[in-house]
């Protein structure tokens, strides 16, 4: 018995002991096991974010979803995943998916900024209770603690918090929240338009026209990109019994193209009741008889070019279908047909060229002469090394807001080039003297000089590779901002003509061929590939990046393109363009609803964005129909943004129709080529302008360009 009670103890110590050794084994194998698991689950997921980040630039959203949902699958909290799912369904308007991932994300997160991404989608979807709710418990509670705050919130943020904040109370009309909320908004940014926007929603609501009125006209004197305003100050004025100003008001509408129809209907109904109105506007059209050789000219002293080189002479279209022109020239000069002079002129007195009977004419005070054909070329000529010429009454900005007429003083010589009943006039200049009047329309005179002598490189370069763009008109460029505005002397300025001639002939090659030197005014901080944005794919036109940080790794997932256009991290394009580095704007649905033609709009739908977050495709689907837009037309059809870089938030009626879009943007210009405000402020952290001009063309070369006749 002793033996087999010794027995028993020995086996149950030694199972004592092997269970746990057994254990530890075992453990390990599992530790393994799971560990492998992870890894391959780790490896599957960072193998998903790639894959939905290139389906995302590849316009191929819905496997964006797929890889980001399987992500979800497998790690239930990652949170970034369902961040980046929201962005892809936000991106295409599908709001109610979007909610749910908001909703999930946030409880889980408990995050701020996801519950606001979540009371901002339900007010978009017009569910204002539940939006306000979590405006008002989850986002501002803790607003006693303003230094705790203020160090997460991004001005964005804040900003888009009382924005909603006061949406939210407008529609729920709590007109004592929406005043507070509007002077927490008043406090961050007081002078912007949204903020006046949003007080003419509270005083039309209270029914203090007058008060609307003025906030319209702030809000239009803060981004007057917002010409349809004209439309909204001209109601209110006739709610507070105004005609006449609503008159005027409609007349503007209509002056920038704005709700035709409408605007007709008021005018004539003015016209109608008011018959002084229409006796105006008759007088206006018939311009008193005045005596055309009676009339003075303004002269300006242009500046004398030192050392300016002949480089390339250009013929550039000033005006077309002309019937008279009313001119002078600096000095003598004279009429020159197949290099006979047939007429010539004294310096500094009016002549008038006149078509009539298949002739062209030209008359002073005393003399009237017949040049010949009317569908010849005659070129007018000064034998003085600075002549000048002076134009009356010349039209600019065609088709632009600020267009109009005036008197204009050109550098270089006259073609009149006859069309039989019109004649077109031409101004011959050489390069240099065109681009220091091209230059300064182009970029700040005042910017630091490294940044003035890569914008007339590029200038030069860009103007060299168009010419004969109008070769069918007879002409090399116009002057138009189609080409390049030029207005002649009135635009120089010392600092550019300086620019210009301390580069005089440097131009930028690309592999030995003049380079499509484009540029616009502000990137947002990157610029896109040419192929993305064009059809063109140039070697040097690839994507360049202007932050300041390195950790803006191009092209960024959907979630941080997002946050990236949200806030204004440091970059060159900031420094001297921050009111277009990043911009925001309210877009009525009427506007959007006028310029496509849609009825009533249902959804606007993002199919694909550029690398650097363009996008270059966009369908709006109205009641009945849809409509696809390129990246050439979207910012047009949106009402005129300054590029089509952007995120918006939307908000639907009850009736699910869309009332209005908040864009938030990045950017003016097509975001190709050379970003001027970035190279100022590359400039003035010192760097030289060739740098510059390498930064955003790549692999180009500066050359001397030289004249090859
Ligand atoms: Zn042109």
């Amino acid at each position: 018995m002793k033996k087999v009670f010794r027995l028993i103890i020995i086996s149950a110590l030694l199972l004592g002991i092997l269970i746990p050794v057994f254990d530890y084994f075992y453990e390990e194998g599992t530790k393994k096991t799971i560990m492998l698991a992870q890894e391959s689950r780790d490896r599957n997921i960072e193998e998903f974010f790639k894959l939905a980040k290139e389906a995302f630039y590849e316009a191929n959203y819905q496997s964006a979803e797929y890889y980001y949902q399987q992500i979800i699958e497998l790690a239930p909290y990652n949170l970034e995943s369902r961040r980046n799912l929201a962005v892809v369904y936000s991106d295409q308007n599908k709001l109610r998916e979007e909610n749910r991932v908001l909703l999930e994300t946030s409880i889980l997160s408990q995050n701020k900024h996801d519950y606001l991404n979540l009371a901002v989608n339900f007010y978009e979807l017009n569910n204002n209770l539940a939006s306000n709710y979590i405006l008002e418990t989850k986002i501002n509670k803790n607003d006693e603690n303003k230094q705790l705050n203020s160090e997460t919130e991004s001005d964005n943020f804040i900003f888009q918090k009382y924005y909603y904040l006061v949406k939210n109370n407008l529609e729920l009309e709590n007109y004592e929240k929406v005043q507070k909320y509007l002077a927490e908004l008043s406090d961050l940014n007081g002078s912007t338009s949204e903020f006046y926007l949003l007080r003419a929603e509270l005083n039309k609501l209270q029914k203090n026209y007058s008060a609307a009125f003025n906030d319209y006209e702030s809000a239009y004197q803060a981004n007057r990109s917002q010409s349809y305003l004209y439309k909204d100050m001209a109601q209110m004025l006739e709610k507070s019994g105004e005609e006449i100003k609503a008159y005027n008001h409609w007349q503007r509408a209509l002056n920038y193209g704005w709700f035709e129809e409408l605007a007709y209907q008021k005018i004539n109904f003015y016209q109608e009741k008011y018959p002084n109105l229409k006796q105006k506007t008759e007088d206006l059209d018939q311009p008193e008889e005045v005596d055309p050789f009676g009339l003075e000219a303004s002269w300006q002293e242009p500046q004398k070019l030192k050392n300016q080189k002949k480089i390339e002479m250009l013929r550039i279209g000033l005006q077309e279908a002309n019937e008279h022109l009313l001119f002078q020239y600096s000095d003598p000069f004279a009429i020159i047909y197949q290099g006979r002079i047939i007429f010539k002129g004294r310096a500094k007195e009016n002549y008038l060229l006149e078509l009539d009977n298949e002739s062209i004419y030209i008359s002073s005070r005393d003399q009237k002469i017949k040049l010949g054909d009317s569908k010849l070329e005659y070129q007018l000529y000064s034998s003085q090394e600075n002549s000048s010429f002076y134009v009356y009454n010349i039209n600019y900005g065609q088709g632009y807001f600020w267009q109009g007429s005036g008197n204009r003083q050109y550098r270089g010589n006259m073609i009149i080039k006859g069309e039989g009943d019109n004649f077109t006039l031409i101004n011959q200049v050489e390069l240099t003297s065109y681009l220091i009047s091209v230059v300064p329309s182009e970029i700040y005179a005042s910017w630091p000089e490294e940044a003035l002598k890569a914008q007339a490189i590029a200038a030069r370069s860009y103007t060299l590779n168009n010419l004969g763009r109008h070769s069918r008109e007879g002409y090399d460029l116009c002057s138009s901002v189609h080409c390049a505005a030029y207005n002649g002397i009135i635009s120089e300025d010392q600092r550019t003509t300086e620019a210009v001639l301390e580069t005089q002939g440097e131009t930028a090659v690309y592999e030995g061929r003049i380079i499509e030197a484009v540029f616009s005014s502000n990137s947002g901080g990157y610029t896109e590939r040419s192929d993305q944005i064009w059809s063109a794919d140039l070697p040097y036109l690839r994507g360049s990046n202007q932050m300041k940080e390195d950790n803006y790794d191009f092209p960024l997932t959907p979630l941080e393109l997002q946050q990236w256009l949200f806030s204004a991290p440091e970059s060159y394009s900031k420094d001297y363009g921050s009111s277009n580095y990043r911009w925001q704007l309210k877009v009525p649905a009427e506007i959007i609803e006028y310029r496509s033609g849609l009825d009533k709009i249902k959804r606007i739908e993002v199919n694909q964005r550029a690398r650097g977050g363009t996008i270059t495709s966009l369908t709006i689907y109205g009641e009945e129909s849809e409509k696809n837009y390129s990246v050439s037309q979207i910012r047009r059809v949106l009402g005129g943004l300054k590029s089509s870089r952007f995120y918006f938030n939307s908000h639907y009626d009850k009736d699910g129709y869309l009332k209005e879009l908040l864009v938030f943007g990045s950017g003016w210009g097509h975001n190709l080529g050379l970003d001027q405000s970035a190279s100022a402020g590359m400039a003035a952290a010192d760097w030289d302008y060739r740098e510059i001009i390498q930064h955003f063309y790549p692999g180009v070369e500066i050359i001397n360009y030289n004249l090859q006749k």
